[in-house]
């Protein structure tokens, strides 16, 4: 088993990553496996090394420990934009020019007249640039993948439905499968490539997670909905499926999901306040 636990450096890492990496690890430990450290900094601009720094420290603090040097995202590019490359050699990429506020304006074209459907990545795109070519495509584009088009590319929505992936996170293990309705419909032409970043969270965690040999995926349940994308991005670049696990969420006591800019919800506020490591393990019930 090789688990892992790839977070961005953008803020303090919470008690949630806390109980995220902790899980990883000890499942990694139980089943005499290993556990992999990444560091998911892709969006540079927002990313900081005293962030990475003290991702290492807390970690550390709280008994883990993982092979050096770690892997880190920003270091790959060039193997994202072979991905990248590969998908649209397949016919299954446009370039798109839509700012969040040309998305939001074509969804609430009176004619519409449903609920916008919200995915994975928020509002799903309405297809305004799906006719472009790749050829078009300037700095200022992001990348779409074109959902029709992949799915037809993988022998349409039958063969779709027999694809899917192991879920553990209820306990028990269940198959989920894909569905070219819900790909369509609730996820749409998801972003692969950022036009700032030159890739995306969904791309990157792919082709991350097969480079490393990652057999067992552990994460949060709010990452749930995009793993359909990721399967579809596996079967779409002949990569090997983990198993994913998608645990519960730390909440706040009134029952918001924490955010990296808590900081009173820290690992190191609760260090500095002089909680041991398995003290505050125990704040999220490990
Ligand atoms: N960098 C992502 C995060 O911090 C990782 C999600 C994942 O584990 O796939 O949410």
């Amino acid at each position: 088993m090789r688990q892992r636990f790839a977070p961005s450096p953008t803020g303090l890492l919470h008690i949630g990553h806390a109980f995220s990496a902790a899980t990883a690890w000890r499942a990694a430990q139980a089943a005499d496996g290993e556990f992999l450290l990444r560091i998911e900094d892709i969006d540079q601009p927002r990313c900081k090394p005293e962030f990475e720094q003290a991702i290492f420290e807390d970690l550390h603090w709280l008994g883990l420990s993982w092979p050096t040097p770690v892997m880190r995202q920003s270091e790959r590019m060039a193997v994202y934009e072979q991905a990248l490359d590969r998908l649209a050699a397949m016919g299954l990429c446009y370039p798109c020019r839509c700012t969040r506020k040309d998305i939001s304006a074509a969804l609430s074209a009176p004619q519409e007249g449903h609920e916008p459907a919200v995915g994975p990545d928020g509002l799903v795109y309405p297809g305004t640039c799906e006719n472009r070519p790749m050829s078009e495509k300037t700095d200022t584009d992001a990348v779409r993948l074109s959902m029709r088009r992949a799915i037809d590319f993988l022998g349409g929505a039958a063969e779709v439905a027999r694809l899917s992936y192991s879920e553990t996170g209820s306990g028990e293990t269940v198959q989920i499968d894909l569905s070219a309705e819900a790909l369509i419909e609730g996820c749409g032409d998801i972003v692969l490539a950022r036009k700032d970043i030159g890739t995306s969270y969904h791309l990157a965690v792919v082709v991350d997670d097969a480079a490393q040999e990652i057999t067992h995926v552990t994460r949060g349940m709010d990452v749930a909905p995009a793993t359909q994308i990721h399967r579809l991005l596996q079967a779409l670049l002949d990569l090997p499926v983990p198993v994913y696990h998608h645990h519960r969420l730390i909440r706040d006591e009134v029952g918001k999901r924490l955010a990296k800019r808590d900081d009173a919800r820290s690992i190191r506020s609760y260090r500095e306040a002089g909680l041991s490591p398995a003290e505050v393990l125990a704040l999220v019930g490990l």
